[in-house]
Parts: C-alpha cells; sequence; structure tokens
C-alpha cells in the first residue's frame, strides 16, 4: 500500500488523489487552454504514486510525457462541507508532487471528451515528496515552486499565482467528495511544463517544503 509521510515520523495510506488542472494562467496560456470558470478536476490511483530516487516509466502507447511541478496538500482530518475560512485547518501537511501527463495522449482523449485517466493515472505517474507538518508552512500562498530536469531550471513559479488558493479549493472538493485523512490534493501547475524522456532526471522542488528527484526510464 502506498503511503503519505510526514517529517514528524507520522503516515497515512494514501486515499484519493484529487488533482486540479488549469489553476495558473501562465500555464492554462502556454497550452492555449481556456480560463475555467470552476476548478478542473481529476484524479489519479494511489498506485501511480513513487517517491524520491524512484524511477517514472513512461507507458509505450505516449510519445510525449510532460512534467508538472505542483503544491501537494495532504489532508489530515475529515471533513464535508467546509467553509473556505476552516479549510486549512484540515490540512496535515504540505509536499511537492509532479503531476506526469502524457501530453499526446490527453490531448486525444480532450478532442474525444473522454476522460484523462491512461494520460494522468498510470504507474508511476505521480512522484511524490516527504511531507511538512502544516505548522510549519507559514504561507501556502507564498512558496516558491521550481521543477529542474538534467539540472535544467523549467519551472519556476510561485503558489501566489494560484486562481484557486488551497483554501478554496479544499472547500470546493469538500462539497463534493468527503476528504479523508490520507487524502491528497495536487493543486495545479505554473508555466514552464515540457517534456520528459528515458534517462533524465527530473527535480521538484518547494523551498521549506519538500522535494522529489526522480529518473526517467521507458515502461512497456
Ligand atoms: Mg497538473
Amino acid at each position: 500500500m502506498k503511503t503519505a509521510r510526514i517529517s514528524n515520523g507520522k503516515e497515512f495510506p494514501i486515499g484519493k488523489i484529487l488533482c486540479i488542472g488549469r489553476n495558473y494562467v501562465d500555464h492554462i496560456s502556454e497550452l492555449g487552454n481556456e480560463l475555467p470558470t470552476a476548478p478542473v478536476i481529476f484524479m489519479k490511483p494511489a498506485t501511480s504514486v513513487i517517491y524520491d530516487g524512484e524511477e517514472v516509466l513512461i507507458p509505450a502507447y505516449s510519445d510525449n510525457c510532460h512534467h508538472e511541478a505542483e503544491l501537494a496538500l495532504l489532508i489530515g482530518a475529515r471533513c464535508k462541507g467546509v467553509a473556505e475560512k476552516d479549510a486549512l485547518a484540515h490540512v496535515a501537511g504540505y509536499g511537492v508532487a509532479i503531476d506526469l501527463t502524457l501530453r499526446d495522449v490527453q490531448d486525444g482523449l480532450k478532442k474525444k471528451g473522454l476522460p484523462w485517466d491512461i494520460a494522468k493515472g498510470f504507474d508511476t505517474a505521480c512522484p511524490l515528496s516527504t511531507f511538512v507538518p502544516a505548522a510549519e508552512v507559514a504561507d501556502p500562498q507564498n512558496l516558491n515552486i521550481r521543477l529542474t530536469v538534467n539540472g535544467e531550471l523549467r519551472q519556476n513559479g510561485s503558489t501566489a499565482l494560484m486562481i484557486n488558493p488551497a483554501a478554496r479549493l479544499i472547500s470546493h472538493l469538500a462539497a463534493i467528495f468527503t476528504l479523508e485523512p490520507g487524502d491528497i490534493i495536487l493543486t495545479g501547475t505554473p508555466a514552464g511544463v515540457s517534456r520528459i524522456t528515458a534517462g533524465d532526471r527530473v527535480c521538484a522542488e518547494i523551498p521549506g517544503v519538500g522535494r522529489v528527484e526522480v529518473r526517467v526510464g521507458q515502461g512497456v
């Protein structure tokens, strides 16, 4: 079973991984998407999680895998129907994740109006850092988020630029889904997404929050 680990030693079995698409204007622009009127929501299964030092395996059905570095929220308390002002009290920890996306597969699915699961939820599609306790993060909307490929900086954004901040996302999601301890929310990616291929080393980091580095291989 996949777990989410906090640096204070606490560990949660991972429940559902709720992901937000199109939450930074600069990333929406680079892909030519329209500004959403409500958060775009999709899920990854817990089986897609890998940890620092492990290997991404790009499925053979894709020829264009993109990295998306994202602030990850680890839910620590059950909630349903929570106001935005009370939402962050349900966060046990903050971390960083890479929302790996098979862009060619996703583009094909989008055109047909089909769900994105096979583009976003394959095994190894969610590299995840250790989390820091929520109390150690003074303001989740004032964090630098960066990603390098083979040491070259590709993404360098700020969580200040989110369209919907973390508290609003939790409130929105908790109106639809019961959030439970061990659930994780990926909050969207800033600009700079690009293709990765076998042999690359990818490192996502939010200073003071988390770091995850993975190597990239070819899957079957
Ligand atoms: Mg994403």
